[in-house]
């Protein structure tokens, strides 16, 4: 923390996390195919079929800035990940924190953690972590001084739509200015003076998101749910934190579904992802063109792709058992493609 200035190449981060083999799929007599043998390092053992038809197993090895095996709880994987973004905001900067993966894989679980009772031992998320540090950071004298405001916002993009999380899922517009600059308009800020409000947002966003939907984990799964902590400096913005829990990356293949509405929402996730790719690495590469109109999803994020105090860190979440392994290996090689530079 309060290191020297990130310089482009160390904008981005990219972290693995393993969650543990669960009672489901051992009852299906899955097994465990990924390990992680040392510290930034991911295995994925495949399990493949010679033309005899003997089976054998076929590792593929992948290093990331680090990667967490099945043992590893919320606040160490935060501590590694958002944590070290957090400090950025009060300096003027825009920090993003994604989850990818496959749905089930633990995206929710490490964004939002568990909120039936979060102080009473029920795994807090990185949502409720990071809200927690940005109230540390605000009691520092020399950011104390600065007088900020610290609001929280939450909404989320489904079928390409923006819908607000704090108002009843009203539908929202986003609209560009001349000056390339990307409104939201209408987007509630709710002001919060301390942890426990912003985990009521959280509550009160996540109750909202699944309210009224015909299946509660299908819908989820197909909308990309952003939660930010906005500090503002006399209504002026002064440094934003988004933290975003994806659409499973699965549903991007949905697009030679029989239903036409779910061919089309597959369409929407797999673009936004790729969208979302492309700016991310732009970023690392500090390039002077990022191709953030490709997706809602990275038009409402263009801020956080553009300028000198933008960093990014993204987790992407992997199921352990081998009837996942092609999604597991499909979210690896995603993940690898941000990393690399
Ligand atoms: P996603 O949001 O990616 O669809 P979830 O976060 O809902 O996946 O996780 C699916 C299930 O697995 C949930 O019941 C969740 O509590 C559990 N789970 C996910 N990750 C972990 C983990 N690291 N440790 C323990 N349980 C986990
Ligand atoms: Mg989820």
């Amino acid at each position: 923390l309060g290191g020297p200035e990130p310089g482009p190449q160390h904008r981005i981060r990219v972290c693995v996390r393993k969650r543990p083999l669960n009672p489901r799929e051992a009852g299906l007599q899955d097994f465990d195919v990924v390990t992680v043998p040392c510290r930034g390092v991911v295995v994925v053992h495949e399990a493949r079929q010679r033309l005899d038809l003997s089976r054998y197993l076929e590792s593929q090895t992948f290093r990331f800035d680090h990667a967490f095996d099945e043992s590893a709880p919320n606040e160490l994987v935060y501590r590694h990940t958002a944590q070290p973004l957090v400090e950025s905001i009060f300096r003027g900067g825009m920090a993003t924190c994604f989850a990818y993966g496959q749905t089930g894989s633990g995206k929710t679980h490490t964004m939002v953690g568990d909120l039936s009772a979060q102080g009473q031992g029920c795994p807090k998320g990185i949502y409720t972590l990071a809200a927690q540090d940005v109230f540390c950071w605000l009691r520092e004298p020399s950011y104390q001084q600065l007088e900020l405001q610290v609001y929280g916002a939450f909404f989320e993009i489904y079928g390409g739509k923006v819908y607000d999380l704090l108002n009843w899922r009203n539908r929202l517009k986003v609209l560009e200015d001349g000056k390339q600059q990307i409104q939201v308009v209408g987007l509630q800020e709710e002001e919060v003076s301390c942890v426990e409000d912003v985990m009521k947002l959280i509550e009160m966003g996540n109750r909202c998101r699944t309210s009224g939907q015909t299946s509660a984990n299908t819908h989820s799964s197909r909308s990309h749910a952003i939660f930010q902590i906005i500090l503002r400096k006399r209504r002026k913005l002064h440094g934003k934190f988004s933290l975003i829990d994806l659409a499973g990356n699965e549903r991007g293949a949905d697009t030679g579904s029989a239903d036409r509405r779910t061919r089309l929402e597959g369409a929407e996730i797999n673009k936004s992802l790729l969208a979302l790719k492309e700016c991310i690495r732009a970023l690392g590469r500090n390039k002077a063109h990022t191709p953030f109109r490709a997706s809602k999803l990275t038009q409402v994020l263009r801020d956080s792709f553009i300028g000198e105090n933008s960093c990014t860190c993204m987790i992407a979440t992997i199921s352990p058992g081998m009837r996942s392994c092609e999604h597991t290996l499909n979210t690896l090689r995603y993940a690898n493609r941000v990393k690399e530079l």
